[in-house]
């Protein structure tokens, strides 16, 4: 044989060898095919009905969700993979609240706790003190107020806060107005301060954003031993202005207040089902494909409206997870996947930092984590795929296993706006896949980002865009399947570093 023969030889080989490795990691037709958008709408529909009242976390509707999440899988043929060969992964949340025997009184007249006062935080406080009226005091009127021992009653300013993200109403009055004060308050050893409600921004705060959320009070992912609040670090009252009565002269005005505080603890569950590998040695090994199942439940009234229904946040993502899941049923991949339905992800993302601590395989054998999280709406040709740019960029083969599935199959122009570090959302954060990228398994997060009925009563599922939701299904169903077959796999970027963006 001739050299140039040779040549030839190995020229057609690696050819041969080249489409064996395309072939290899395209995903069958056959399953792709499984994908279909009669079934995403059937489940999405079904999941964000007023029959499951919203998911809320902790509650009895997460769990029937959760339970019908399983049965879904159940009968897509999914195997259970949660504890002691259930579905079920179960948690607990531990849930701090203002206590309904908590008094609020000013001048003796007693304030109704959520309807004529808002208590800052779930931690206790008793306060018997003069109130400081300063109206709309600037930073230096406090300054130069006597204010020790004193509660200050004030308008509080917007200026030096950033209000244009999502909900900056509830942002500015259950954290931006104290955190913009507190040095202050705390330097003049105020014994609290009563933020008055005195204009549409803060009133709508009230009543839409914040009175039933702030009675919920808050949440903590329970491991082990109850955490107790303790006392609040500077008693915080939201009160409007006609419940000020302004002192006559001579007269003081004094603000009583007892704050107790109540504990309880909620179940609450991550549903997880697995397909099996083929690879006698790779099936050892796991992709993860998750969503979350929870949402707001029901909450402040909008629009006549207050059942939360979280079509697209999240049953978009849970509607995509059952379908790649059917899509690798039909036909499994050399690794195995777990899909996983993660509970109380919006109170802070219990149910993946739960699953971060007590995974049901090994961490080690955790390959990879596609996470999605609201993937149903604006416009029907972009989506974002976090943590494949810049500072953020996860891991380098997982960023280019992303891009060519999205080139083979979709073509969806990607949206890097979000995935940038500086991005005043920090949205890179606000998902399950930040709790296992926390552990150093590399993940990326699909969604087609926040809309203006994100976190109301509004978010429905007749205004998702079913078309774009089974093309992002897809595309997730590309990436799993890259990642389920290629020998080697996806390492973390170590220049990625983690940081809290919430
Ligand atoms: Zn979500």
């Amino acid at each position: 044989m001739t050299k140039t023969n040779n040549i030839l030889l190995t020229c057609l080989m690696m050819a041969c060898l080249n489409q064996y490795c395309f072939s290899q990691l395209q995903p069958p037709p056959g399953s792709l095919a499984e994908i279909k958008e009669t079934d995403l709408k059937k489940d999405l529909y079904a999941l964000a009905s007023d029959h499951f009242r919203g998911r809320e976390f902790g509650t009895e509707d997460e769990l029937k969700a959760a339970v019908w999440l399983a049965e879904q899988a159940r009968m897509a043929g999914i195997q259970p993979a949660g504890d002691d060969g259930t579905f079920f992964q179960f948690f607990n949340l531990q849930r701090h609240r203002v206590s309904p025997l908590s008094t609020v009184e000013i001048n003796n007249k007693p304030l109704a706790l959520w309807s004529d006062v808002l208590v800052g935080a779930a931690a206790q406080a008793s306060v018997n003190a003069e109130v400081v009226i300063l109206d709309k005091a600037n930073t230096a009127d406090i300054e130069k107020a006597d204010l020790e021992g004193k509660v200050v009653a004030f308008i509080p300013g917007y200026d030096s806060i950033n209000l244009n993200v999502s909900f900056p109403e509830r942002r500015f009055v259950t954290g931006l107005a104290l955190r913009k004060y507190l040095p202050l308050l705390t330097k003049k050893k105020a014994a609290g301060v009563i933020f008055i409600v005195a204009d549409d921004f803060t009133e709508r705060a009230w009543t839409e954003h914040v009175h039933v959320t702030m009675k919920r009070g808050r949440y903590q992912l329970y491991d082990k031993q109850l955490s107790l609040p303790g006392r609040a670090e500077m008693p915080v009252f939201w009160v409007r202005k006609k419940d000020i009565p302004s002192a006559g002269a001579g007269t003081s005005l004094r603000i009583r207040a007892n704050i107790f505080t109540e504990s309880f603890l909620y179940p609450s569950v991550n549903v997880i089902g697995k397909i099996e590998g083929t690879d006698p040695a790779l099936k050892k090994e796991y992709v993860i494909i998750s969503g979350h199942t929870d949402h707001m439940g029901v909450r402040e009234t909008q629009q006549g409206d207050s059942i939360y229904n979280g079509a697209d946040d999240n049953a978009s993502a849970c509607a995509a997870v059952l379908g790649v899941a059917r899509a690798f049923r039909k036909q499994p991949a050399k690794r195995s996947q777990l899909f996983i339905f993660f509970g109380a992800e919006e109170p802070y993302l219990f149910g993946s930092a739960h699953y971060s601590h007590y995974p049901t395989v090994p961490l080690k054998d955790i390959v990879a984590v596609l996470n999605a999280d609201m993937i149903g709406r604006n416009s029907p040709d972009s989506v974002a795929i976090l943590g494949t740019n810049g500072k953020q960029e996860v891991s380098k083969l997982l960023t280019k296993l992303a891009m060519e599935a999205n080139t083979e199959g979709p073509k969806f122009l990607i949206d890097t706006a979000w995935d940038n570090p500086s991005h005043p959302e920090g949205f890179f954060y606000r998902s399950d896949h930040a709790s296992m990228v926390r552990v150093g398994v590399p993940s990326i997060f699909f969604t087609s980002v926040l809309h203006p009925t994100y976190h109301t009563p509004k978010d429905e599922a007749q205004f998702i865009d079913y078309k774009k939701l089974k093309r992002i299904t897809e595309l997730m169903y590309r990436v799993a399947w890259k990642v389920s077959n290629l020998a080697e796999r996806p390492v973390m970027n170590p220049e990625f570093r983690y940081r809290s963006g919430r």
